[in-house]
C-alpha cells in the first residue's frame, strides 16, 4: 500500500491517536518509535516525527535539520533499548526508493539483539575499548 500526502492523516498519524494499534516503545515531545509491522531484521523500528509535514528526509532535512538531528539521536537511543550497539539507518526517500508511507521515518535496523552488559562476555572486548 502506498499512501501520499493528502487530506488523509498518515499511518503513523493514526497510530500516535491511537487509531491504529501500536506500541510506542519510546517518544519523546517531537518523535515516536515502534516496531515496523513488517520486520526485515531481527531488530526494525521506525523513526517517526509526530508531525506529519513533511513527507521525506529531504523535505525535512531543508526545513527542520534540527529535528533531523533529534531523529538520529532517538534512534540511537532506541537501538540501544532493543540491544543493539550498531545499527542501519535508512530512510527510503521516493516511491522509486520503496517508501510506501509519505510521512518521514527513519527505519532503524539491527540484525541482533545483545543484552546490555553482555557484550563483552559472548564476543570478546570491542575494538577500541580494550585496556
Ligand atoms: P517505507 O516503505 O520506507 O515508507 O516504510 C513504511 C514502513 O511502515 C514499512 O516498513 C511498513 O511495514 C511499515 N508499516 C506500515 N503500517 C504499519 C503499522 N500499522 N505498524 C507498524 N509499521 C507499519
Amino acid at each position: 500500500m502506498t499512501e501520499r500526502v493528502g487530506t488523509e492523516p498518515s499511518v503513523f498519524t493514526r497510530i500516535l491517536r491511537g487509531e491504529i494499534p501500536s506500541e510506542i516503545v519510546l517518544q519523546t515531545d517531537d518523535v515516536f518509535v515502534i516496531r515496523d509491522i513488517a520486520p526485515q531484521a531481527p531488530i526494525h523500528l521506525l523513526v517517526i516525527p509526530k508531525t506529519d509535514e513533511h513527507p521525506d528526509v529531504v523535505s525535512l532535512a531543508a526545513h527542520d535539520p534540527r529535528l533531523l538531528a533529534h531523529m538520529v539521536e532517538v534512534a540511537n537511543v532506541a537501538a540501544a533499548q532493543a540491544g543493539a550497539t550498531d545499527f542501519r539507518l535508512i530512510f527510503n526517500t521516493g516511491a522509486g526508493a520503496g517508501q510506501t508511507v509519505f510521512h518521514v521515518h527513519a527505519h532503524v535496523l539491527a540484525s541482533q539483539a545483545v543484552p546490555l552488559g553482555e557484550r563483552t562476555m559472548a564476543g570478546g572486548m570491542p575494538a577500541g575499548e580494550g585496556a
